[in-house]
């Protein structure tokens, strides 16, 4: 079924047949304010739509409902498929604190942890014996978001 159309899809559809590089492809058209390339939609119940979830939908399947689509490369403009991953909202919002992505003024998540250190976490986090607040200590980050780090291995994946 046909739900995306306008002459902009065509790009995107051509663009992604032929893609050979690593580097990120910059959507070329409109914007939305948040830097995500804005395609519309029909047939969708909304009109619009980003242009990497039109990516991923057109190079990988269709984009399973309440999933969001990630970037690798973290430029929200880039529509290679191959910087693309579906993750959940939870693990978006993970990839935004491993990124040190988050709003600037909130001092919690000012810290950058790499995903070997998100890795690192995990694998040394024993209940009762290693505790998130040790954690947070020896890593410089909040008991709260240990606790994302380590419970985001174990649940929300409904
Ligand atoms: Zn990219």
């Amino acid at each position: 079924m046909q739900i995306y159309c306008s002459s902009q899809l065509h790009w995107l559809q051509q663009t992604i047949r032929i893609i050979k590089t690593d580097q990120c492809i910059l959507w070329p058209f409109k914007l939305f304010p948040s830097g995500y390339g804005q395609v519309h939609v029909k047939g969708t119940g909304t009109t619009q739509n980003t242009a990497h979830r039109a990516a991923y939908h057109f190079s990988k399947g269709a984009v399973p409902k309440g999933m969001y689509v990630c970037h690798t490369c973290d430029v929200r403009a880039c529509i290679n498929p191959a910087h693309l991953f579906v993750g959940t909202p939870r693990e978006n919002f993970m990839d935004a604190v491993i990124k040190g992505r988050m709003p600037r003024g909130n001092r919690h998540w000012n810290v950058k942890l790499t995903t070997a250190q998100v890795e690192q976490i995990r694998a040394e986090y024993k209940p009762r014996v290693i505790t998130m607040r040790a954690l947070a200590k020896k890593y410089g980050i909040t008991s709260s978001q240990v606790c994302l780090i380590v419970h985001n291995r174990t649940r929300c994946y409904s």
